[in-house]
């Protein structure tokens, strides 16, 4: 009975999917408001995350702010800003483990504040500081992760396959997971977070302790997995963005400074094709900006 329970909800799951990617149901739903940001990506579909005008303040510190953006299946984009830009801050809150102080979420028309369990089982979320069962083997975790998420029998057997292929994960499948190496470690993370085969990924820092060819292994990861997906990854080294990313959002000192492909970018802000230049620029904009107002 739980393993029929489990395969409907998975033909669901995948069924939304196909079906956001093709027939546009928001606007039947509730017409979104307009963000009130000049970031405004046309999609082919309707957007099936939506942030307007979000902020999140620990009791006195404003961690973000006026954060605007919306996302779609299909696209890997890159959430880029220096350490304390406010990444994690709003990944936690896409992931409904943080409740924004203001403004909006909408996942797949749901609501982060409302709907938090219904929008958790569509998304793998890896956490900044990747969290781990350390003296657990690695395929005993997995199979845990995947019971957790509601997985059994075959389903799981064959989720399980199918992280440990893409993930690389079989050289070390059998070891303690304390035994594995940083790369290794943040592989088994990413395997955790897509065991149920989720519709949207958020990935905090994966790349963390990856070596160069680890690197280049990730983005073929990543873009193997991109078709129906939304994969929202950040991170503060911005080459590597730059290499893995068809879309870059640009965060600093909480305020999101860019949202666009590298080419857009580098058209608006006259720059090259460099993102490091961009970002440079945005951020003595911002300076400037802020100058001219005190
Ligand atoms: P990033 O992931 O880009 O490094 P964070 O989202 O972790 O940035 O942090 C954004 C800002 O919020 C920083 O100034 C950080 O110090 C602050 N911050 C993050 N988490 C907390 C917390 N739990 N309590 C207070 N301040 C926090
Ligand atoms: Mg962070």
């Amino acid at each position: 009975m739980r393993r029929q329970d489990d395969s409907v909800r998975r033909k669901a799951l995948n069924f939304e999917v196909v079906y956001h990617k093709f027939v546009p149901i928001y606007p039947l739903c509730s017409p979104f408001p307009t963000p009130n940001s000049d970031v405004n990506i046309d999609f082919p579909y309707p957007p099936m995350i939506r942030v307007t005008d979000v902020a999140k303040w620990y009791g006195s510190i404003r961690a973000v702010e006026n954060i605007n953006f919306s996302l779609a299946p299909g696209e890997i984009v890159g959430f880029v800003g220096p350490n304390g830009a406010g990444k994690s801050t709003v990944l936690k809150m896409l992931a409904t483990y943080l409740l924004p102080t203001s403004g909006k979420i909408i996942i797949d028309g749901l609501d982060v504040v409302t709907h938090p369990l219904s929008i958790r089982r569509k998304i793998g979320y890896l956490s900044g500081d990747t969290p781990l069962y350390q003296a657990m083997r690695v395929d005993k975790f997995l199979r845990f992760c995947g019971k957790a998420r509601g997985l059994s029998g075959n389903i799981l057997d064959k989720k399980l396959a199918w992280v440990v292929d893409i993930c690389g994960l079989s050289p070390h499948l059998y070891k303690r997971i304390d035994q594995c190496s940083t790369g290794f470690r943040q592989r088994i993370g990413v395997g955790a977070a897509l065991i149920h085969d989720p519709p949207i990924l958020l990935l905090d820092e994966p790349t963390h302790g990856f070596d160069p060819l680890q690197v280049l292994a990730f983005r073929d990861l990543i873009q193997s997995l991109s078709e129906n997906r939304i994969i929202l990854f950040s991170s503060h080294i911005i080459h590597e963005v730059a290499a893995l990313s068809d879309r870059v959002l640009i965060i600093h000192q909480g305020n999101l400074l860019a949202d666009g492909s590298i080419d857009n970018l580098a058209q608006k802000t006259g720059q090259s094709r460099d993102l490091e230049a961009i970002f440079a620029h945005l951020v003595r904009q911002q300076n400037c900006g802020e100058i001219a107002h005190a």
